[in-house]
């Protein structure tokens, strides 16, 4: 089934900003939330347009989405999308979260990762699988996450009674205050573990060296990069885990340079190569290409060989090659080069069979003669 656009979920333009996005969601999920909206269709709509804000309302899924369209939110260990979705909420913690009280057992997502990968010019070209090893936090494996010793189960804290957090009262001129701060006999988890796992120490979490496959996509640029869904940081209390995102930085190349899918190169040729001209070998990403220089080449002069470019990371075709050519003036001549030259001179100075470009050279020469 092919997805729809998450922009015309929303009944946005392209442009909105995060505020409109906030507007159009609350408006269609009050609209179809569940709990409001008994009509067969509301619970997919609702998921729909729940998916949707999670994507736009994050700038780094929004750009991505906005470079790879649906591709680019996919996941690349498994079906990501509307599988993503994890339960409806509360009506009331979605409409009114910033005041809300949090609770501190709700499941949380976990943190996005971020990971910079340098390639090589041609690696961005080609597209590689790699496998890299980065630091995070998982879930404990001895007490899957709850931080308590296997057999034994975390107590609610009575201090705050679960809640996380704890009022303190005071007297002040003005009346009394009550503030609201994180429980420090629990550190706002609302919990206590009499018997800490041993693994873990009782955080539930491991930091570990994790090995993760990506799959760069051929024709991959500067700055440019891929999501792998759930490869972040564990979620806590049971919630999902966050994101890896891969940027990618490339590197120089000593004779190629990129812009997008096309790639350009400067080719030096002889003086007499550009004259006569000539059929040479071109290096490309791709391997050595025969060319044909025609005779009378100027220096500055580009030639374009189609499809030895960079693939399109979308898959909409393929880059060419820019061959700008540069004559190079012989700077060390021996004294039999330097005689040829200079009887080609003196012939060059009389030739009637002149082209275009030679005449415009005497009129130029004859306009500025005595100056
Ligand atoms: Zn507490
Ligand atoms: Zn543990």
């Amino acid at each position: 089934m092919s997805k729809r656009d998450y922009y015309e979920i929303l009944g946005l333009e392209r442009d909105a900003s995060k505020d409109d996005i906030k507007k159009a969601y609350r408006k269609l999920a009050r609209k179809y939330h569940p709990d409001v909206n008994k009509s067969p269709e509301a619970e997919e709509k609702f998921k729909e347009v729940k998916e949707a804000y999670e994507i736009l309302n994050n700038d780094q899924k929004r750009a991505q989405y906005d470079q790879f369209g649906h591709a680019g939110t996919g996941s690349q260990g498994f079906g990501g999308g509307a599988g993503d979705f994890s339960g409806f909420g509360d009506i009331f913690d979605m409409f009114f979260g910033g005041g809300a009280r949090r609770d501190p057992n709700a499941p949380q997502q976990g943190a996005d990762l971020q990971y910079t990968m340098t390639l090589t010019f041609e690696e961005a070209i080609f597209g590689k699988e790699t496998e890299i090893s980065i630091p995070k936090e998982e879930s404990c494996e001895t007490c899957h996450g709850s931080g308590a010793k296997p057999g034994t189960k975390p107590k609610t804290c009575n201090h705050c009674h679960g809640s996380g957090q704890l009022n303190t009262e005071q007297n002040t001129p003005f009346g009394r205050v009550v503030n609201r701060r994180a429980c420090h006999y629990c550190q706002g988890t609302g919990k206590i573990i009499p018997d800490k796992c041993t693994t873990c120490g009782g955080t539930g979490r491991v930091k570990k060296h994790a090995k993760i496959k990506v799959s760069i996509p051929a024709g991959i640029n500067e700055g440019q990069q891929i999501r792998v869904s759930g490869k972040g940081e564990a979620g806590v209390n049971g919630g999902p885990p966050g994101d890896l995102f891969v940027v990618v930085s490339v590197k120089d190349h000593e004779f190629f340079t990129r812009e997008g899918d096309h790639i350009f190169l400067e080719l030096p040729i002889t003086f007499a190569q550009a004259a006569l001209g000539d059929e040479i070998e071109v290096p490309t990403v791709h391997g050595k290409v025969m060319f044909k220089i025609p005779p009378g080449t100027q220096t500055g002069k580009t030639f374009r060989l189609r499809g030895k470019g960079a693939p399109n990371v979308r898959g909409y075709g393929q880059g060419d090659q820019h061959v700008k050519v540069r004559v190079v003036t012989p700077t060390k001549l021996t004294s039999r080069q330097k005689e040829i030259l200079k009887e080609f001179n003196e012939i060059a100075d009389n030739d009637p069979l002149s082209t275009e470009e030679d005449s415009f050279f005497k009129r130029f020469k004859k306009a500025f003669k005595g100056e």
